[in-house]
């Protein structure tokens, strides 16, 4: 089963993808659902490279396309689990759940989770997971399912080293420098508010301010591979 459901997200635009238990952390409501497949596809590089000092206009483009893909391809894997008899579920690709519980711009799931436990990437110092292939230039997604595999091994540390380029190179100082392990959250690593402040105040005309993309595009590690 392991094998379909990668060839699935493979044939339809998944570049990598991961497997593992998530049993500790899922929703109440879904705590039969304990193992987490993580797939990432990647971003256009020519696009990416295009985000220099501010995100463009294609930049909101791909990054709605690759959104929409990431959400059919886990639709497709979820039918495919649920023809099979197992239960599961798909993560928006992009939605933020504004609940109290919730920290600010938080998904059902995360995404960042489940990539570093299915061995997809470590979370860089821009609070993004950074794959050793492409970089930051991915978007993730995810499913929650009962299904049960060999997991896949997890990332449990930055391997950043001492760059500091995205640190340098946000335009609102928003990203803390911080090297992350798995016990360090969010928050520590990025300030979301004035990274979500400074979209909406400068960037308004691109997405209504929803995208900026500098510390990604700016990564070596996405731009080494070229
Ligand atoms: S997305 Fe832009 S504002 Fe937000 S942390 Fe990255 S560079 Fe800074
Ligand atoms: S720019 Fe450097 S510090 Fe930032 S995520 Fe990439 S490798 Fe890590």
């Amino acid at each position: 089963m392991k094998e379909k459901i990668t060839e699935i997200a493979r044939s339809i635009g998944a570049d990598k993808i991961g497997f593992s238990d998530v049993e500790a952390y899922v929703p109440t409501q879904y705590n039969d659902l304990t193992t987490a497949i993580s797939f990432a596809v990647r971003m256009s590089d020519s696009i990416m490279d295009s985000v220099n000092e501010a995100p463009t206009h294609e930049y909101f483009h791909l990054y709605r396309s690759v959104n929409r893909l990431i959400d059919d391809i886990a639709l497709r894997i979820v039918i495919e689990l649920q023809r099979k008899g197992y239960r599961a579920i798909p993560i928006a690709a992009s939605q933020s759940i504004n609940l109290p519980q919730n920290m600010p711009y938080s998904a059902l799931f995360s995404h960042r989770l489940a990539a570093t436990r299915s061995g997809i990437g470590w979370i860089g110092k821009n609070a993004s997971v950074i794959t050793p292939e492409f970089g930051p230039r991915i978007r993730l997604g995810t499913v929650l399912t009962n299904l049960i595999v060999e997991y896949d091994e997890a990332y449990t540390e930055s391997k950043c080293g001492n760059c500091n380029i995205c640190v340098e190179k946000c335009p609102t100082l928003a990203l803390s420098g911080v090297k992350w392990n798995p016990s360090v959250e969010r928050g520590e690593l990025v300030d979301v508010l004035a990274c979500s402040n400074h979209m909406k105040d400068q960037y308004d005309l691109i997405g209504r301010g929803s995208v900026c993309g500098i510390c990604i595009s700016k990564c070596p590690i996405g731009k080494e591979r070229l």
